[in-house]
């Protein structure tokens, strides 16, 4: 009755409400302080309630309390099915086709309005049936296995039809506000095919004199001449990353062997404009122009430009604290205020303080310079004026609940029904583009020849060096090139020639509970801002189009403005350590551009001190010397080192590499599925999967580092000669520290599980007595071991895992079996004995 008396007004806030709650269900990193704080609250009340104690008005909003908390909870599990982007039964019928009717029909109870709500909800069946079938689609996976990549569990195999038909097409609405991304600067002519065509064909000298940033080369280099720190800002494509380092040489800033930096907040692109710069200077790459990337240096003595990523200037300070070598330091695409650039900035502002024959170039994509400017004691701001065609911002007219899917057929149909040009998709990483990838290509083949033909170029950040440059090749006449990009595509690395862009909104992003010091890899959704830079790649060579793969209304409502700076939502272990042995130890005023939270340094001393990184006064001990040498994280390093003192180091080392390579282990072709899961079965080991790692590596090893035993054992050949170089390097670094190697590998499994746990002793989860999940010991929150762990069957009491996915729960990945008495052994200062 009360809740037939909620007048409009009420109903309206409390949707307001949930909506909140939703947003922060993502942005605040499932902290999900809301709902634990609603649900503590309800406690006391129920309490009350059932003592009879409530009066009227409490009464009333105990009820609406209530029914806040479980509609936020059914939402909440409705967008982590969406997250983990697999399909409700459903929504799929039984040939494996969408259904987009049933479809919007479940899309609707996404956001449900109370007054529906109000019957539904009570019985909650909406929700254990979402739970039943959430179980349901992740005994699926585990049973299929699934191939590496994060891991989401795909529970439904969708077989494509020829074309896609007219009735299945996304219907798409341009929204009447904000639907136009505006031109920018002089607006040229569109240029005509013929002119497209010679451009296609111009020399690469032609091209270079061809970019926004040549007007104003003698301008910019007049800029540098007179100010020490200078900020600039061009549009993506402008030629910032690529011309300026060259000017810059041309000038004469190379002379006396000095040498122009250049900072990328990504490996893929340090290496690809790398290549680019070489190619269009006509050099080798590695020699004059070069890049280095963590575990791999593609320099010389000669080389004069050097991308890098802002990961690697940051270890450069360490052996280098006044940058030395360098006469100009850029540091590029500043506005993605990554954790390093964040960092950069704090040390090289004071370099330019002291060091006057050094020039600091601030590079940025968008229009945000005022603040770095005002950083940099009011730096100047050289602005390169934008160049950019109008483009058309369609949005979906209700939410997409697989964005994967929707982005393949959005593809589809803009190639049926969209003129020539090419297409760019953001996706969010290495496992989705696959996926997408393999269903267009698919697709591609049963069109034949009614449809142009489409040419499919992934990028993303673990991708072959020799199959990047696949995302510049000219598309060739009457054929589309559809490049399937994560968020590098955003700025980092411009693709001439799309002229539409397919954005579902979402993003791979690192989150951090600076609480509990928990951190797992999320996909989130972007901020306006992002939404708008991706729009903006399609206007660069004509009038584009941007199909959002989300609601005008989600976009205003559900999206940040800005990207938040990663230094406020990450671990900080990794630069807390490297700062303190810069002799950096005031970290709490440290000068930050956006300081990131107090608790989250606090958090950070406390790993390390835990760790045994730091002494009980803050100050680095030996043992937190030689762990910041590493380039791996705090608790890997510390592994490694505490493998030493169990004689187990070249183990611990080989299963450091193995970690590192980023890459998945294992493949599994479809048509030989029971094959490979066969042989993959066979390396599989009671102790866990880093055990596991290890016999892998060393059964390649043993075979010569053959190719061909790889394609025998279903093993990435890729993966692991990856992995073979990381743990050379990591043998070199071993040397430095002067930690001997133990002279026979034992193989002891029990000294190598315990060297494991002193490193990931925060990372302990015990099995729940309700059997199947497990909660983690220091915040007793819920996970599960991945699908993929070999340990996925056995479940033991007590595991300490490497990293959490979350998918649609929290996964726990690489996971070894521990005895709790370690704990006490490997971390006093973490763990105490219980009586
Ligand atoms: P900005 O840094 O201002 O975004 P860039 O210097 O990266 O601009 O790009 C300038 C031009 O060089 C763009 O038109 C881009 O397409 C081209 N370009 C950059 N890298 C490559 C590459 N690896 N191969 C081919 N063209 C490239
Ligand atoms: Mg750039």
């Amino acid at each position: 009755e009360r809740r037939r008396k909620m007048d409009a007004d009420e109903r309206r806030k409390l949707l307001d409400e949930l909506r909140k709650i939703s947003r922060r269900s993502y942005l605040e990193m499932r902290e999900d302080r809301q709902l634990d704080e609603l649900e503590a609250s309800l406690r006391d009340e129920e309490m009350m309630f059932s003592k009879g104690e409530l009066t009227a008005d409490e009464l009333a909003e105990y009820e609406i309390k209530k029914q806040l908390l479980e509609l936020a909870k059914r939402k909440k599990a409705l967008e982590a099915a969406t997250l983990s982007y697999v399909m409700p039964k459903a929504y799929v019928t039984d040939e494996g086709k969408v259904d987009l009717k049933s479809k919007a029909e479940l899309l609707k109870a996404r956001y449900v309005e109370p007054s529906e709500a109000a019957g539904k909800v009570t019985s909650k069946d909406g929700f254990s049936e979402q739970q039943a079938w959430e179980e349901l689609q992740i005994a699926k996976a585990a049973a299929a296995g699934g191939n590496g990549g994060p891991g989401a569990p795909r529970g439904t195999e969708k077989k494509y039809e020829l074309l896609v038909e007219e009735e299945d097409y996304i219907e798409f609405v341009v929204d009447a506000g904000d639907a136009r991304l505006a031109g920018e600067g002089e607006v040229p002519e569109p240029p005509s095919a013929a002119e497209t065509h010679a451009k296609a064909h111009a020399s690469l000298q032609e091209v270079r004199r061809s970019l926004p940033v040549y007007k104003f080369r003698d301008a910019f280099l007049d800029a540098v001449d007179k100010h020490k720190v200078v900020v600039l800002t061009g549009e993506t494509g402008s030629g910032k990353t690529t011309q300026l380092p060259q000017y810059l040489h041309e000038h004469g800033y190379t002379r006396g062997g000095k040498m122009i930096g250049c900072t990328q907040p990504r490996r893929v692109a340090a290496m690809s404009v790398a290549a680019r710069v070489a190619e269009e200077a006509g050099v080798t790459l590695g020699r004059e122009v070069g890049y280095s990337i963590r575990f791999e240096d593609c320099t010389s003595d000669a080389t004069v430009i050097k991308y890098m990523t802002d990961g690697m200037l940051l270890r450069e300070f360490m052996s280098s604290p006044d940058l030395g070598a360098y006469s100009v330091m850029i540091i590029d695409e500043a506005h993605e205020r990554t954790l390093g650039t964040d960092i950069l900035f704090g040390l090289i502002k004071d370099i330019a303080r002291y060091r006057d024959d050094i020039r600091i170039v601030i590079a940025s994509a968008t229009l945000d310079a005022e603040k770095f400017s005002d950083y940099f004691d009011m730096a100047p701001i050289f602005a390169i004026p934008g160049r950019r065609y109008p483009v058309d911002l369609y949005y979906t007219k209700a939410p997409e609940a697989d964005y994967l899917d929707a982005a393949v057929m959005t593809v589809l149909q803009i190639h049926k029904s969209q003129p020539a040009g090419d297409v760019l998709v953001f996706l969010t990483g290495q496992a989705e583009i696959e996926t997408a990838q393999a269903a267009l290509e698919e697709r591609g083949r049963s069109a034949g020849s009614t449809m142009g033909e489409l040419i499919i170029a992934p990028i993303y950040a673990n991708l072959p060096a020799e199959l990047q440059a696949n995302i510049f090749a000219p598309t060739p006449k009457g054929a589309r090139k559809v490049v399937l990009a994560t968020n590098i595509a955003e700025t980092s690395v411009t693709i001439d020639g799309i002229r539409y862009v397919v954005d579902p909104g979402f993003c791979k992003q690192k989150s951090f509970n600076p609480r509990s010091g928990m951190e797992s890899l999320v996909v989130t959704p972007v901020s306006q801002a992002g939404a708008r830079q991706r729009a903006g790649r399609a206007g660069r060579v004509a009038p584009g189009k941007c199909f959002r793969l989300f609601t005008a209304w989600a976009f205003e409502n559900e999206l940040e403005p800005n990207n938040i700076p990663e230094i406020q939502r990450t671990n900080l272990g990794n630069v807390v350590l490297m700062l303190k042995s810069l002799g950096i130890d005031d970290l709490i005023h440290f000068d930050f551009m956006d300081p990131p939270p107090v608790e989250a340094i606090t958090k950070a001393l406390e790993q390390l001190y835990a760790l045994g990184a730091l002494n009980d006064r803050g100050q680095l001990t030996k043992l937190g010397r030689r762990m910041a040498e590493f380039p791996l994280d705090p608790q890997l390093a510390k592994a490694i080192i505490a493998g030493a003192e169990y004689g187990v180091v070249s183990e611990l080392v080989t299963i450091a590499a193995m970690l590192s390579s980023g890459n998945a282990v294992f493949f599994r072709p479809k048509d030989k599925i029971l094959h490979a899961d066969a042989a993959h079965k066979a390396f599989h080991k009671d102790g866990g999967d880093h055990l596991m790692l290890l016999a892998v590596y060393n059964e390649w090893a043993a075979a010569g580092y053959s190719k061909n035993w790889c394609k025998e054992s279903f093993v990435q050949y890729r993966t692991m000669c990856r992995a073979r170089d990381i743990r050379d390097q990591l043998l070199h670094l071993l040397d430095r520290v002067e930690i001997p190697l133990n002279e026979v590998e034992t193989g002891d499994e029990v000294a190598i599980r315990k060297a494991v746990t002193a490193g990931f002793f925060f990372n302990t989860a015990r099995l729940s007595r309700t059997g199947g999940s497990y909660k983690t010991v220091k915040h007793q929150l819920g996970v599960s071991i991945h699908p993929q762990s070999c340990l996925n069957e056995k479940l033991p009491r007590w595991v300490v895992y490497f990293e959490l996915v979350f998918t649609s729960r929290e996964f726990m990945r690489q996971v070894i079996e521990i005895d709790p008495g370690w704990l006490t052994q490997v971390a006093p200062h973490y763990y105490k004995p219980s009586d």
